[in-house]
């Protein structure tokens, strides 16, 4: 899991160590794709919350008119 990517997987070009975006090429390292991954995530998570804060507050209000 914790191999460390030391050529791009589009050009081949040699990368500096814990290189997010190829120097050549400009594609993203894997390590770079993984963490863009987790950040959607936990967006998404945070939206989600936020999405059932507001039908939970407005249930509360419908329901105690
Ligand atoms: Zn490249």
């Amino acid at each position: 899991m914790a191999q460390v990517q030391v050529a791009c997987d589009k050009c081949g070009a040699s990368l500096v160590a814990d290189a997010a975006y190829c120097e050549r090429c400009g594609e993203r390292t894997r390590r770079a794709r993984r963490l863009v991954r987790v950040a959607i995530r936990v967006e998404l998570l945070f939206f989600l919350m936020v999405c059932a804060l507001v039908v939970g507050f407005t249930w509360i209000y419908a329901t105690q008119k």
